[in-house]
């Protein structure tokens, strides 16, 4: 079945108006798209390893030449804050000009074996199609773009519904910045249809997914038909640890970002806080106080720490985490509508198995518990389907070392909130995910090992 002629209304969270209408792509235009790319995909990987970095610089500067329309855009169609959209937009341009450094690097190795030599060679993979969510869309979609472009690969990109805007300007710098046509591809449309129909292509050789841990289960197992290879990036259920021999006012300080910001529609967000017996008290009076004080309002503003939630049925589903499980010990302030407003709020569980507790919420809502002791914190933190990110806040260096250690997790910062850095891997253990984006092991995943024997 085709779409064309459809098209999404895109709304923008602060105000609930349609900002923009954007053609909706079906099965016979993903059809369409990949076989292009897959023309495309034939020279593009034999351009000159120098000559595709030359590409992806041009991308780079075009993306921070542009960085301040790019960033209002983002606000708009997701309601984050200008200045997190703008350091947003500051990580797409360095995450471009980073793999701009590595086509040239993409070396293999020669191994000496008896009677002859065998050669390694990192290959292309032909057609990568990447889906991708609607919390952070330029950025995690540069996360896929620009190393499997690097490598040499052609890209077929489906960006969240919700949220396709920037993912559309993109193509368009690229286009401008001389990547050949059909290189690069954007296409909106339902995940039902185009990403459903990526997945199943014979022709698409890689899916890189970024999203929900359902959506991700239903790729994976869909994949299995073709034998595709699979990156998948999904949700998270993090554990912010703090000891009570912490600097507590500077978790304390640090706490309420790590779990509120972009209004807690990070897969990141460390929205399980557990805090040390001895020290709970005091945290949760700075706790509370710095909640109360965040700037939660117009996401065009500079000042402003947290805009409002995605749409109003998600709004609704992480209101519906405020149950009798749970009880809410301290809450900031937020708007009246219109806008998909909810206030930041944080909890403790009344028991160990509530929703709160274990599920994913990806809204403003900090779940605070107590832990008596090094491993009592680890058993705690572990207990998740989850495994993606965490912090550990102590001032015993060895401690931090042994519960990062433990912790069953991809992405770990000691005293601090940080996650992501393009230099350095970033994915998830157990339900979080498979594979790593960034750092120079993403483009293990966006290759296939060659290995050529050589008699002698
Ligand atoms: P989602 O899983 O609903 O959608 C993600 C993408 O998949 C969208 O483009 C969607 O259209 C598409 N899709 C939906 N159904 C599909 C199907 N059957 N086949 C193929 N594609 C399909 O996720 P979301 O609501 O956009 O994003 C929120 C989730 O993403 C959260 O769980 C969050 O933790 C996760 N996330 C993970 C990371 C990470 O790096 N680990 C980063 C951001 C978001």
């Amino acid at each position: 079945m085709s779409t064309v002629g459809d098209s999404i209304d895109v709304i923008e969270p602060a105000t609930e108006r349609v900002i923009a209408k954007v053609p909706s792509a079906g099965m016979e235009e993903t059809d369409r798209a990949v076989a292009k790319a897959k023309e495309a995909f034939a020279t593009w990987r034999d351009v000159a390893a120098g000559d595709r970095a030359t590409v992806l610089r041009r991308i780079a500067a075009a993306v921070e030449d542009q960085a301040m329309s790019l960033a209002r855009l983002e606000t708009r169609n997701v309601g984050k804050p200008i200045s997190d959209a703008l350091g947003e937009i500051g990580v797409v341009a360095a995450t471009f000009a980073y793999y701009a450094g590595s086509p040239e690097r993409l070396t293999g190795k020669t191994i000496p074996v008896p009677g002859g030599v065998n050669m390694t060679f990192k290959e292309p993979m032909g057609v990568v199609g990447l889906i991708t969510p609607w919390n952070f869309p330029l950025a995690i979609a540069s996360w896929g773009v620009a190393p499997a472009l690097a490598a040499g690969n052609a890209v077929v990109l489906k960006p969240a519904q919700l949220t396709p805007l920037t993912a559309i300007e993109l193509e368009r710098i690229a286009l401008q910045a001389g990547l050949p046509e059909g290189v690069f591809q954007v296409l909106a449309g339902p995940g039902s249809l185009v990403g459903e129909r990526l997945v199943d292509h014979p022709d698409v050789a890689k899916i890189g997914f970024t999203g929900s841990t359902d959506v991700g289960k239903r790729i994976s197992a869909r994949a299995s038909g073709t034998i595709k290879r699979v990156t998948l990036e999904l949700g998270g259920k993090s554990a912010n640890i703090v000891f009570a021999d912490a600097d507590l006012e500077r978790a304390a300080a640090a706490a309420p970002g790590a779990v509120f910001g972009n209004a807690g529609q990070d897969c990141c967000a460390r929205s399980r806080i557990l805090v040390e017996r001895t020290a709970m008290d005091r945290f949760l009076e700075l706790l509370s106080t710095n909640v109360a004080a965040m700037r939660v309002g117009d996401p065009m503003d500079e000042a402003t720490e947290m805009g409002p939630l995605i749409t109003a049925q998600h709004r609704a589903k992480v209101a519906s985490f405020l149950d009798d499980d749970t009880t809410v010990v301290a809450r900031g302030s937020a708007p009246d509508g219109p806008g998909f407003w909810f206030a930041p709020t944080v909890v403790t569980p009344r028991s160990t198995d509530a929703r709160v507790v274990t599920e994913e919420i990806f809204g403003p809502v900090a779940c605070v518990m107590p832990f008596e002791d090094e491993e009592d914190a680890i058993a705690i933190a572990n207990d998740t389907i989850y495994g993606l990110s965490g912090s550990i806040w102590t001032e015993n260096g060895s401690k931090a070392l042994r519960v990062a250690r433990a912790v069953d997790a991809g992405t770990l910062s000691v005293n601090s909130n940080w996650s992501v850095r393009i230099a350095t891997p970033y994915g998830g253990f157990k339900q979080s995910g498979i594979g790593r984006a960034l750092g120079p092991d993403a483009l293990d995943y966006y290759t296939e090992l060659k290995n050529v024997y050589i008699a002698t």
